[in-house]
């Protein structure tokens, strides 16, 4: 039988499509884009067309759209840029205990050089509290950076609020919205956004290849010098082939986007029903309501995610335990702690992320390797057999 992939908040398959616009530049078409000549010419002409339809699918210009290596180099170029760039107007940055690495280890590093972070608590959903926001802002705040969407538990931010009150205040606003492009709608003008990160491995494009939006932002300092590539904002020769891809998955999500989100999000809630109608001492992690339309994080009690994990490997379903930078590491997920979850439930928790061509049938056969194995592994557990006790002369 074929293994399920129920991870694709970690990365997803290259689509056929995806695959087909990318070869030529890989093959026949390998003119630099800075060529004048006819080879230069041809890979412009596509780096191009992938920026128009990356741009549209943000609602941006693609005037404002730099492409980069990946999402992770978008959080950087967006956060050091702004701070680098605009220090002469202060040194304070706000941001959340629950962002991505890319985001809270380039924090940490401005830190070291001098800058002030702020890291603002989440609710037991994983949001952003908008009036903790308004208090933490300084008069020499330059940046707030907010995820848009969580990779682990998928809740989604109140970003049209916090882009109101950073426009308010005079403070420029990052959204990593590397898991919620392609998920759901992302329009940069409602954001209220002036930087806005994805990534196309994330919706079905290559690996290695990303884009920051850039809209009014003052200076931003570039991080990797060198040519005039992309309005001087990041050197080196483009990825063209990769560009392509961003382009064309941009362009498939955008078109897909409202059957996508629905068929995922009744499969995703299926699962999930039917894993409370047959698993006893489970637990939603996340927001009910506001949550990626893919994204199911559990907590299951007496069991340990890792353990989880690897045995639903074995029955031939891949999950993950959180973020795939720190899955490996037995330590609970930094993201379910900040939420409130207990260290014992956070090492219980298990993400499935669902994708495109997940299936009604993978979903069946996930919930009989899960329910096997929760069980299998709860018989082994004197708590669990202790805590059913008493619920039962109860
Ligand atoms: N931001 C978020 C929210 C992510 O989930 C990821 C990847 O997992 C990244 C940033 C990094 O993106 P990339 O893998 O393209 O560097």
């Amino acid at each position: 039988m074929d293994p399920i992939y129920l991870d694709h908040n970690s990365t997803t398959p290259v689509r056929e499509e995806v695959l087909e616009v990318m070869l030529p530049y890989l093959r026949h078409s390998y003119g630099n884009p800075s060529s004048i000549h006819r080879f230069g010419q041809h890979a412009w002409k596509a780096m191009e067309e992938a920026r128009e339809k990356v741009a549209h699918l943000i609602h941006a210009d693609p005037a404002e759209i730099v492409f980069t290596g990946g999402g992770t180099e978008a959080d950087n170029l967006a956060i050091k840029g702004v701070a680098y760039g605009n220090r002469q107007k202060g040194g304070h940055l706000i941001t959340s205990a629950i962002e991505h690495e890319a985001v809270l280890k380039t924090c940490h590093h401005l830190e070291k050089e001098g800058f002030q972070v702020t890291t603002l608590p989440v609710d037991r959903y994983g949001r952003v509290a908008p009036e903790d926001l308004r208090s933490a802002i300084r008069p020499d705040t330059i940046l707030m950076t907010i995820m848009h969407a969580n990779n682990e538990v998928g809740t989604i931010q109140p970003v049209e609020e916090i882009g109101e009150i950073a426009r308010a205040h005079g403070v420029l606003f990052h959204t990593d919205a590397v898991q919620s492009v392609g998920k759901i709608p992302v329009d940069v003008g409602k954001i209220g956004a002036d930087l806005l990160s994805m990534s196309a491995h994330k919706v079905n494009g290559p690996k290695g290849i990303g884009a920051l939006f850039v809209g009014r932002t003052g200076k931003l300092e570039p991080q990797i010098t060198g040519g005039h590539h992309e309005m001087n904002r990041r050197a080196g020769t483009e990825n063209v082939a990769g560009i392509a891809g961003l382009g064309k998955a941009a362009e498939l999500a955008g078109t897909e986007l409202e059957r996508y989100r629905e068929r995922v999000r009744l499969q995703r809630d299926d699962l999930w029903e039917r894993i409370r109608g047959r698993i006893d001492y489970v637990h939603l992690n996340g927001h009910p309501v506001k949550r990626l339309p893919n994204t199911l994080n559990i907590s299951f009690e007496f069991l340990e995610g890792e353990s989880l994990l690897i045995n639903l490997d074995l029955k031939g379903v891949a999950a993950s335990t959180g973020s795939a930078c720190s899955s490996g590491s037995l330590d609970p997920s930094r993201v379910l702690l900040a939420m409130g979850v207990s260290r014992t439930l956070a090492q219980g928790s298990l993400r499935f992320s669902l994708g495109r061509g997940t299936t009604p049938e993978e979903i069946d056969r996930t919930l009989g390797a899960l329910t096997e194995t929760v069980c299998r592994l709860r018989s082994m557990s004197p708590l669990y057999a202790d805590a059913r006790r008493k619920a039962k002369s109860a």
